[in-house]
């Protein structure tokens, strides 16, 4: 049985809606969403409009905090890696490949270097 969170929405238990009217008798009041899981921000937030609430009070800072980008990204030959793979082939071993969206070049990936989220041709920028 997995454990419930609250919703992080900055304002929802201002959201009068029925489900988060809870507590007995005339102490019922409006309150944040508690479930297992959520479906938006990384199952973070109840609802898009309760996303959208934290990002509006907290955005700015957490691009500050985690770094904010001043100048432009460049995508080159040495960070245009990503993984794909052909579900059509026939053939196991030509299944996954990275492929460079620079130069088009592919090379051959086995399902575990796919799978494995730590596996990058990219250099790391
Ligand atoms: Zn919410």
């Amino acid at each position: 049985m997995s454990k419930l969170k609250y919703c992080q929405g900055t304002s929802c238990h201002q959201y009068t809606t029925k489900d988060r009217l809870k507590g007995n008798g005339e102490n019922k009041t409006f309150q944040t969403r508690r479930r297992s899981s959520f479906y938006y921000g990384k199952g973070n937030f109840c609802s898009l409009n309760c996303q959208n609430d934290w990002w509006e009070i907290h955005g700015d800072n957490a691009i500050d905090h985690f770094g904010r980008i001043t100048e432009a990204k460049h995508l080159t030959e040495e960070n245009a890696w990503v993984k794909d793979y052909d579900w059509r082939t026939d053939d196991d071993s030509q299944r996954y490949f990275y492929l460079n969206k620079i130069t088009n070049e592919r090379r051959i990936l086995t399902e575990a270097q796919y799978r494995d989220n730590n596996y990058t041709l990219n250099e790391r920028i």
